[in-house]
Protein backbone atom coordinates (compact mmCIF):
# COMPACT_ATOMS: atom_id res chain seq x y z
CA UNK A 1 0.00 0.00 0.00
CA UNK A 2 3.13 2.56 0.05
CA UNK A 3 3.93 2.50 -3.64
CA UNK A 4 0.06 3.89 -4.25
CA UNK A 5 0.54 6.27 -1.18
CA UNK A 6 4.17 7.17 -2.62
CA UNK A 7 2.83 7.80 -5.89
CA UNK A 8 -0.09 9.80 -4.75
CA UNK A 9 3.07 12.23 -2.75
CA UNK A 10 4.76 12.94 -6.37
CA UNK A 11 1.77 13.63 -8.08
CA UNK A 12 1.01 16.37 -6.04
CA UNK A 13 4.54 17.61 -5.68
CA UNK A 14 4.85 17.21 -9.58
CA UNK A 15 1.07 19.54 -10.14
CA UNK A 16 2.59 21.97 -7.70
CA UNK A 17 6.03 22.37 -9.75
CA UNK A 18 4.14 23.01 -12.77
CA UNK A 19 1.11 24.65 -11.67
CA UNK A 20 3.34 27.81 -9.52
CA UNK A 21 6.78 27.28 -10.64
CA UNK A 22 9.75 27.93 -7.87
CA UNK A 23 7.05 30.42 -6.16
CA UNK A 24 5.09 27.40 -5.25
CA UNK A 25 7.39 25.64 -4.06
CA UNK A 26 8.50 28.35 -1.63
CA UNK A 27 5.69 27.82 1.57
CA UNK A 28 6.35 24.42 1.48
CA UNK A 29 10.45 24.57 2.12
CA UNK A 30 11.75 27.91 2.43
CA UNK A 31 8.92 29.13 5.38
CA UNK A 32 11.43 29.26 8.65
CA UNK A 33 13.83 30.73 6.36
CA UNK A 34 11.69 33.97 5.39
CA UNK A 35 11.04 35.68 8.53
CA UNK A 36 9.68 38.85 7.31
CA UNK A 37 5.85 37.63 7.50
CA UNK A 38 3.41 39.11 5.12
CA UNK A 39 3.02 39.12 1.19
CA UNK A 40 5.88 37.08 0.04
CA UNK A 41 4.61 33.37 -0.32
CA UNK A 42 1.07 34.64 -2.27
CA UNK A 43 2.94 33.45 -5.89
CA UNK A 44 1.88 30.05 -4.36
CA UNK A 45 -1.83 30.33 -5.51
CA UNK A 46 -1.18 32.49 -8.53
CA UNK A 47 -1.05 29.29 -11.21
CA UNK A 48 -4.51 28.24 -11.62
CA UNK A 49 -5.06 29.36 -14.94
CA UNK A 50 -4.43 32.90 -15.10
CA UNK A 51 -7.34 33.98 -12.02
CA UNK A 52 -5.98 36.26 -9.41
CA UNK A 53 -4.39 34.81 -6.64
CA UNK A 54 -7.37 36.33 -4.22
CA UNK A 55 -10.05 35.04 -6.18
CA UNK A 56 -10.19 31.43 -4.50
CA UNK A 57 -9.08 31.63 -1.31
CA UNK A 58 -8.77 28.32 0.15
CA UNK A 59 -9.00 27.48 4.46
CA UNK A 60 -8.59 24.27 6.34
CA UNK A 61 -10.81 23.83 9.78
CA UNK A 62 -8.68 20.97 11.47
CA UNK A 63 -10.92 18.76 14.14
CA UNK A 64 -8.83 17.22 16.50
CA UNK A 65 -10.62 14.92 19.23
CA UNK A 66 -7.77 14.38 21.37
CA UNK A 67 -7.59 10.63 21.32
CA UNK A 68 -10.74 9.94 19.84
CA UNK A 69 -10.59 6.20 18.44
CA UNK A 70 -13.53 4.31 16.27
CA UNK A 71 -14.98 3.24 19.53
CA UNK A 72 -15.04 6.70 21.36
CA UNK A 73 -16.69 7.63 18.14
CA UNK A 74 -19.31 5.30 18.14
CA UNK A 75 -19.97 5.20 21.76
CA UNK A 76 -20.96 8.52 21.31
CA UNK A 77 -23.24 7.92 18.82
CA UNK A 78 -25.29 5.39 20.13
CA UNK A 79 -25.08 7.74 23.77
CA UNK A 80 -26.40 10.95 21.75
CA UNK A 81 -27.85 9.83 18.52
CA UNK A 82 -28.94 6.28 19.02
CA UNK A 83 -29.17 3.23 16.35
CA UNK A 84 -30.33 5.46 13.48
CA UNK A 85 -28.76 8.42 14.09
CA UNK A 86 -25.54 10.12 13.56
CA UNK A 87 -22.71 12.66 14.82
CA UNK A 88 -22.24 15.53 12.71
CA UNK A 89 -19.00 14.64 12.26
CA UNK A 90 -19.75 11.13 10.84
CA UNK A 91 -21.96 13.13 8.56
CA UNK A 92 -19.05 14.09 6.65
CA UNK A 93 -18.87 12.17 3.14
CA UNK A 94 -15.79 11.06 3.24
CA UNK A 95 -13.70 9.05 5.41
CA UNK A 96 -10.39 6.67 5.83
CA UNK A 97 -8.36 5.47 8.34
CA UNK A 98 -4.60 7.10 9.73
CA UNK A 99 -2.30 5.24 11.42
CA UNK A 100 -0.35 7.11 14.40
CA UNK A 101 2.84 5.46 15.25
CA UNK A 102 5.60 7.45 16.19
CA UNK A 103 8.97 7.16 15.63
CA UNK A 104 10.18 7.37 18.82
CA UNK A 105 13.53 5.89 20.60
CA UNK A 106 11.60 3.60 22.91
CA UNK A 107 7.97 3.51 22.15
CA UNK A 108 5.87 2.58 19.37
CA UNK A 109 2.21 4.32 20.49
CA UNK A 110 2.43 7.94 20.24
CA UNK A 111 1.49 10.83 21.92
CA UNK A 112 -0.06 13.82 21.33
CA UNK A 113 2.84 15.85 20.47
CA UNK A 114 4.75 13.67 17.70
CA UNK A 115 1.00 12.73 16.21
CA UNK A 116 0.00 16.86 15.76
CA UNK A 117 3.75 17.30 15.06
CA UNK A 118 3.51 14.36 11.71
CA UNK A 119 0.27 16.61 11.12
CA UNK A 120 1.61 19.80 11.07
CA UNK A 121 4.86 19.02 9.27
CA UNK A 122 4.51 15.73 7.65
CA UNK A 123 7.34 14.43 9.91
CA UNK A 124 7.17 11.62 11.93
CA UNK A 125 9.26 12.13 15.23
CA UNK A 126 9.81 10.86 18.95
CA UNK A 127 7.51 11.70 21.62
CA UNK A 128 7.48 14.88 23.14
CA UNK A 129 8.38 16.47 20.35
CA UNK A 130 6.86 19.48 18.88
CA UNK A 131 7.41 19.98 15.70
CA UNK A 132 11.29 18.78 15.30
CA UNK A 133 13.25 16.15 14.16
CA UNK A 134 14.53 13.07 15.58
CA UNK A 135 17.76 15.46 16.31
CA UNK A 136 15.95 18.40 17.62
CA UNK A 137 16.09 20.69 14.66
CA UNK A 138 13.42 22.89 13.71
CA UNK A 139 10.34 21.76 10.88
CA UNK A 140 8.48 24.28 9.27
CA UNK A 141 4.89 23.52 10.54
CA UNK A 142 1.66 24.23 8.23
CA UNK A 143 0.27 27.28 10.87
CA UNK A 144 3.52 29.15 9.88
CA UNK A 145 3.68 28.25 6.58
CA UNK A 146 0.13 29.68 6.25
CA UNK A 147 0.60 33.17 8.08
CA UNK A 148 3.80 33.31 6.30
CA UNK A 149 2.07 33.11 3.18
CA UNK A 150 -0.05 35.56 4.09
CA UNK A 151 -3.31 33.46 5.49
CA UNK A 152 -4.87 33.79 9.00
CA UNK A 153 -3.73 31.42 11.69
CA UNK A 154 -6.48 30.31 14.70
CA UNK A 155 -5.92 27.41 17.48
CA UNK A 156 -9.36 26.94 19.63
CA UNK A 157 -8.82 23.81 22.21
CA UNK A 158 -10.28 22.90 25.58
CA UNK A 159 -6.44 22.08 26.73
CA UNK A 160 -3.66 24.88 27.40
CA UNK A 161 -3.46 26.84 24.53
CA UNK A 162 0.22 25.81 24.66
CA UNK A 163 -0.63 22.09 24.93
CA UNK A 164 1.69 19.69 22.52
CA UNK A 165 -1.41 19.56 19.79
CA UNK A 166 -2.15 23.27 19.10
CA UNK A 167 1.62 23.64 20.20
CA UNK A 168 3.04 21.30 17.16
CA UNK A 169 1.01 23.62 14.49
CA UNK A 170 2.47 26.77 15.33
CA UNK A 171 5.20 26.47 17.25
CA UNK A 172 8.85 24.05 17.50
CA UNK A 173 10.19 22.85 20.74
CA UNK A 174 12.57 19.41 21.90
CA UNK A 175 10.06 20.10 24.99
CA UNK A 176 6.57 19.16 24.95
CA UNK A 177 6.75 20.56 28.57
CA UNK A 178 8.21 24.33 27.72
CA UNK A 179 4.98 25.72 27.08
CA UNK A 180 5.76 28.83 28.17
CA UNK A 181 8.25 29.02 25.32
CA UNK A 182 5.96 27.90 23.25
CA UNK A 183 3.66 30.76 24.19
CA UNK A 184 6.67 33.36 23.25
CA UNK A 185 6.87 31.81 19.79
CA UNK A 186 3.15 32.17 19.33
CA UNK A 187 3.32 36.18 20.02
CA UNK A 188 7.18 36.46 18.39
CA UNK A 189 7.34 34.05 15.45
CA UNK A 190 4.01 32.59 14.12
CA UNK A 191 1.73 34.80 15.81
CA UNK A 192 -1.86 33.31 15.25
CA UNK A 193 -5.13 35.82 14.86
CA UNK A 194 -7.09 33.79 17.33
CA UNK A 195 -5.70 31.96 20.42
CA UNK A 196 -8.59 29.96 22.85
CA UNK A 197 -8.48 27.82 25.73
CA UNK A 198 -6.70 27.21 28.51
CA UNK A 199 -3.25 27.48 30.03
CA UNK A 200 -3.67 30.64 31.58
CA UNK A 201 -0.44 29.85 33.97
CA UNK A 202 1.85 29.78 31.37
CA UNK A 203 1.29 33.30 30.46
CA UNK A 204 1.88 34.83 33.59
CA UNK A 205 5.00 34.94 36.44
CA UNK A 206 5.35 32.84 39.15
CA UNK A 207 3.19 35.74 41.51
CA UNK A 208 0.19 36.85 39.30
CA UNK A 209 -2.88 35.09 40.23
CA UNK A 210 -4.43 36.13 36.69
CA UNK A 211 -8.29 35.65 36.83
CA UNK A 212 -8.13 31.94 37.77
CA UNK A 213 -6.63 31.52 41.06
CA UNK A 214 -3.94 28.86 42.00
CA UNK A 215 -5.05 25.43 42.81
CA UNK A 216 -2.61 24.11 44.84
CA UNK A 217 -4.30 20.99 45.90
CA UNK A 218 -2.66 18.69 43.62
CA UNK A 219 0.97 18.64 44.74
CA UNK A 220 1.76 16.51 42.05
CA UNK A 221 -0.19 18.95 39.57
CA UNK A 222 -0.62 22.31 41.00
CA UNK A 223 -2.05 25.12 38.79
CA UNK A 224 -0.03 28.22 39.79
CA UNK A 225 1.42 30.93 37.29
CA UNK A 226 5.52 29.78 35.28
CA UNK A 227 5.95 31.57 33.13
CA UNK A 228 9.48 32.31 33.01
CA UNK A 229 9.30 34.67 29.70
CA UNK A 230 7.67 37.05 31.75
CA UNK A 231 3.85 38.57 31.57
CA UNK A 232 2.81 37.56 28.16
CA UNK A 233 -0.24 38.30 28.31
CA UNK A 234 0.44 42.11 28.26
CA UNK A 235 3.42 41.51 25.43
CA UNK A 236 0.07 40.06 23.52
CA UNK A 237 -1.65 43.18 24.65
CA UNK A 238 1.30 45.61 23.47
CA UNK A 239 1.32 43.52 20.07
CA UNK A 240 -2.33 44.57 19.34
CA UNK A 241 -4.76 41.49 20.71
CA UNK A 242 -7.64 41.99 22.79
CA UNK A 243 -6.96 39.89 25.93
CA UNK A 244 -10.42 37.91 27.95
CA UNK A 245 -10.53 35.45 30.45
CA UNK A 246 -14.16 35.17 30.93
CA UNK A 247 -17.23 34.28 29.80
CA UNK A 248 -18.33 38.11 29.47
CA UNK A 249 -15.39 39.56 28.04
CA UNK A 250 -15.46 36.88 25.32
CA UNK A 251 -19.10 37.42 24.47
CA UNK A 252 -17.84 41.17 24.23
CA UNK A 253 -14.89 40.94 22.45
CA UNK A 254 -14.61 42.46 19.16
CA UNK A 255 -10.97 42.43 18.43
CA UNK A 256 -9.44 41.07 14.92
CA UNK A 257 -6.48 39.69 17.06
CA UNK A 258 -7.90 37.60 19.98
CA UNK A 259 -6.45 35.84 22.90
CA UNK A 260 -8.82 34.16 25.61
CA UNK A 261 -7.31 31.95 28.14
CA UNK A 262 -10.52 30.90 30.40
CA UNK A 263 -8.77 28.26 33.28
CA UNK A 264 -5.23 27.90 34.44
CA UNK A 265 -4.71 24.80 32.74
CA UNK A 266 -7.06 22.65 30.90
CA UNK A 267 -10.60 23.83 31.05
CA UNK A 268 -12.03 20.87 32.86
CA UNK A 269 -10.81 18.93 35.73
CA UNK A 270 -9.83 15.25 34.53
CA UNK A 271 -10.60 12.60 37.48
CA UNK A 272 -11.98 9.34 37.64
CA UNK A 273 -15.79 9.17 38.37
CA UNK A 274 -16.16 11.38 41.76
CA UNK A 275 -13.05 12.40 42.67
CA UNK A 276 -13.45 15.87 41.45
CA UNK A 277 -14.31 15.33 37.66
CA UNK A 278 -15.58 18.03 36.19
CA UNK A 279 -16.54 19.03 32.44
CA UNK A 280 -18.14 22.59 32.39
CA UNK A 281 -15.90 24.78 30.18
CA UNK A 282 -16.22 28.78 30.87
CA UNK A 283 -16.73 29.27 27.07
CA UNK A 284 -18.30 26.05 25.03
CA UNK A 285 -15.67 24.54 22.10
CA UNK A 286 -18.55 25.63 19.99
CA UNK A 287 -18.58 29.08 20.98
CA UNK A 288 -15.22 29.39 20.78
CA UNK A 289 -15.60 27.72 17.00
CA UNK A 290 -17.65 30.12 16.05
CA UNK A 291 -16.13 33.44 17.49
CA UNK A 292 -12.45 31.88 15.64
CA UNK A 293 -14.54 31.74 12.28
CA UNK A 294 -15.79 35.35 12.74
CA UNK A 295 -12.61 36.56 12.70
CA UNK A 296 -10.61 34.20 10.60
CA UNK A 297 -13.23 34.49 7.90
CA UNK A 298 -12.51 38.10 7.22
CA UNK A 299 -8.90 37.41 5.91
CA UNK A 300 -9.27 37.24 2.45
CA UNK A 301 -6.08 35.14 1.70
CA UNK A 302 -7.99 31.90 3.97
CA UNK A 303 -7.32 30.50 6.97
CA UNK A 304 -5.84 27.61 8.94
CA UNK A 305 -7.87 27.17 12.15
CA UNK A 306 -6.96 23.96 14.83
CA UNK A 307 -9.60 23.36 16.84
CA UNK A 308 -9.57 20.56 19.50
CA UNK A 309 -11.61 18.54 21.99
CA UNK A 310 -8.69 17.98 24.72
CA UNK A 311 -10.88 16.03 26.99
CA UNK A 312 -11.83 12.87 25.32
CA UNK A 313 -8.11 12.24 25.84
CA UNK A 314 -8.08 13.30 29.23
CA UNK A 315 -11.30 11.70 30.63
CA UNK A 316 -9.84 8.46 28.73
CA UNK A 317 -6.96 8.13 30.97
CA UNK A 318 -9.36 8.46 33.57
CA UNK A 319 -11.18 5.77 32.01
CA UNK A 320 -13.82 7.95 33.06
CA UNK A 321 -16.82 6.98 29.90
CA UNK A 322 -19.98 9.71 31.09
CA UNK A 323 -17.29 12.37 31.02
CA UNK A 324 -16.13 11.06 27.78
CA UNK A 325 -19.02 10.77 26.55
CA UNK A 326 -19.77 14.93 27.61
CA UNK A 327 -16.18 16.09 25.93
CA UNK A 328 -17.61 14.09 22.75
CA UNK A 329 -20.89 15.98 22.30
CA UNK A 330 -18.78 19.27 22.96
CA UNK A 331 -16.88 18.10 20.07
CA UNK A 332 -19.41 17.21 18.10
CA UNK A 333 -21.14 20.49 19.01
CA UNK A 334 -18.00 22.17 17.45
CA UNK A 335 -18.01 20.18 14.14
CA UNK A 336 -21.77 21.12 13.69
CA UNK A 337 -20.46 25.04 13.63
CA UNK A 338 -17.81 23.84 11.22
CA UNK A 339 -20.21 22.22 8.81
CA UNK A 340 -22.51 24.92 8.87
CA UNK A 341 -19.57 27.43 8.03
CA UNK A 342 -18.52 24.86 5.57
CA UNK A 343 -21.65 25.04 3.86
CA UNK A 344 -21.70 28.64 3.29
CA UNK A 345 -18.22 28.92 2.74
CA UNK A 346 -17.15 25.29 0.18
CA UNK A 347 -13.37 26.35 -0.39
CA UNK A 348 -12.92 24.97 2.87
CA UNK A 349 -11.44 21.70 3.57
CA UNK A 350 -12.90 20.39 7.30
CA UNK A 351 -11.32 17.44 8.46
CA UNK A 352 -12.26 15.83 11.86
CA UNK A 353 -9.93 12.96 13.45
CA UNK A 354 -8.29 11.78 16.55
CA UNK A 355 -4.13 12.15 16.83
CA UNK A 356 -4.49 8.40 18.26
CA UNK A 357 -6.69 6.61 20.85
CA UNK A 358 -6.77 6.40 24.68
CA UNK A 359 -7.82 3.97 26.74
CA UNK A 360 -7.93 1.01 24.65
CA UNK A 361 -11.90 1.53 24.34
CA UNK A 362 -14.58 -1.15 23.41
CA UNK A 363 -18.48 -1.11 23.09
CA UNK A 364 -19.70 -4.33 24.81
CA UNK A 365 -23.16 -5.66 26.07
CA UNK A 366 -23.81 -4.91 29.75
CA UNK A 367 -23.61 -8.68 31.26
CA UNK A 368 -22.50 -8.34 34.66
CA UNK A 369 -18.91 -9.98 34.23
CA UNK A 370 -15.49 -8.10 33.05
CA UNK A 371 -13.24 -10.64 31.22
CA UNK A 372 -10.40 -8.04 31.12
CA UNK A 373 -9.88 -8.32 34.52
CA UNK A 374 -6.36 -9.84 36.04
CA UNK A 375 -4.80 -12.85 33.78
CA UNK A 376 -3.98 -12.34 30.43
CA UNK A 377 -0.15 -13.62 29.26
CA UNK A 378 1.70 -10.17 29.63
CA UNK A 379 4.91 -11.17 31.88
CA UNK A 380 4.38 -9.46 35.62
CA UNK A 381 7.17 -7.98 35.53
CA UNK A 382 5.78 -5.38 32.75
CA UNK A 383 2.76 -4.63 34.48
CA UNK A 384 3.18 -1.24 36.01
CA UNK A 385 1.35 -0.61 39.30
CA UNK A 386 -1.83 1.55 38.48
CA UNK A 387 -1.34 1.97 34.93
CA UNK A 388 -3.09 -1.43 34.33
CA UNK A 389 -5.95 -0.76 35.55
CA UNK A 390 -9.09 -1.79 33.62
CA UNK A 391 -12.85 -0.86 34.72
CA UNK A 392 -15.81 -1.10 32.62
CA UNK A 393 -18.07 1.59 32.88
CA UNK A 394 -21.90 1.87 31.91
CA UNK A 395 -24.25 0.85 31.87
CA UNK A 396 -25.39 3.79 29.23
CA UNK A 397 -28.87 4.19 27.14
CA UNK A 398 -28.85 3.63 23.59
CA UNK A 399 -30.76 6.94 23.30
CA UNK A 400 -34.15 6.65 21.40
CA UNK A 401 -35.02 3.10 22.67
CA UNK A 402 -36.29 3.99 26.19
CA UNK A 403 -33.77 1.93 28.13
CA UNK A 404 -34.68 -1.14 26.09
CA UNK A 405 -31.56 -0.89 24.73
CA UNK A 406 -27.79 -0.27 26.57
CA UNK A 407 -23.96 -1.03 26.65
CA UNK A 408 -21.13 -1.21 28.30
CA UNK A 409 -17.35 0.85 27.85
CA UNK A 410 -14.80 -1.11 28.72
CA UNK A 411 -11.38 0.49 29.17
CA UNK A 412 -8.02 -2.01 28.63
CA UNK A 413 -5.80 0.80 29.61
CA UNK A 414 -5.08 4.03 30.87
CA UNK A 415 -2.97 5.16 28.35
CA UNK A 416 -2.48 5.59 24.56
CA UNK A 417 -2.77 2.32 22.04
CA UNK A 418 -1.50 2.40 18.44
CA UNK A 419 -4.88 1.36 16.41
CA UNK A 420 -5.80 3.31 13.36
CA UNK A 421 -8.17 6.56 14.12
CA UNK A 422 -10.97 7.38 11.81
CA UNK A 423 -10.36 10.53 9.52
CA UNK A 424 -13.85 12.45 8.22
CA UNK A 425 -13.98 14.51 6.11
CA UNK A 426 -15.39 17.39 3.44
CA UNK A 427 -14.60 20.20 1.05
CA UNK A 428 -11.68 20.53 -1.40
CA UNK A 429 -8.80 18.15 -1.05
CA UNK A 430 -10.98 15.71 1.05
CA UNK A 431 -11.10 13.41 -2.09
CA UNK A 432 -7.56 12.51 -1.21
CA UNK A 433 -8.26 11.37 2.39
CA UNK A 434 -10.15 7.90 1.50
CA UNK A 435 -8.00 4.82 1.98
CA UNK A 436 -5.54 3.56 5.01
CA UNK A 437 -2.42 5.77 4.91
CA UNK A 438 0.27 7.65 7.80
CA UNK A 439 -1.04 10.73 10.13
CA UNK A 440 1.87 12.19 7.85
CA UNK A 441 -0.49 12.21 4.82
CA UNK A 442 -3.00 14.71 5.85
CA UNK A 443 0.00 17.38 6.18
CA UNK A 444 0.12 16.70 2.27
CA UNK A 445 -3.22 17.23 1.65
CA UNK A 446 -3.86 20.21 3.68
CA UNK A 447 -0.96 21.71 2.28
CA UNK A 448 -1.82 21.44 -1.33
CA UNK A 449 -5.24 22.55 -0.36
CA UNK A 450 -3.91 26.05 1.07
CA UNK A 451 -0.57 26.73 -1.10
CA UNK A 452 -0.99 24.93 -4.33
ZN1 LIG B 1 -3.14 11.32 26.16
Amino acid sequence: MDDSRTGRRLRTLTVVAVAGGTLALLPLTGALATGDGDGGGHGGRGGDGGHHPHQQPRSVIFVNGDGMGAAHREAARLDQEGFDGQLAMDGLPIAGLQTTDARDPEDTVTDSAASASAWATGVKTYNGAISVDLDGNPLPTIGQQAEEAGLAGGIVTTAQVTDASPAAFFANSAQRAAQDDIARQYLEVSRPEVILGGGEDWWLPAGDEGTYPPRTGDEEDPEVSRSTQGDLVAQAQGLGYEYVSTAEEFAAADSDLLLGLFANEEMFQQRPEGEGDEFDPVVSLADMTTRALDVLSQDEDGFFLLVEEEAVDEMSHNNNAARMLESMRSLDAAVEVARAYVAEHPDTLLIVTGDHECGGLSIEDVDGEDESGPGGTLPQEVAVEGETESGEDGPFVVAGTDGAYDFALDWTTTGHTGVPTVVTAEGPGSEELTGYYPNTHLYDVMTSVLFD
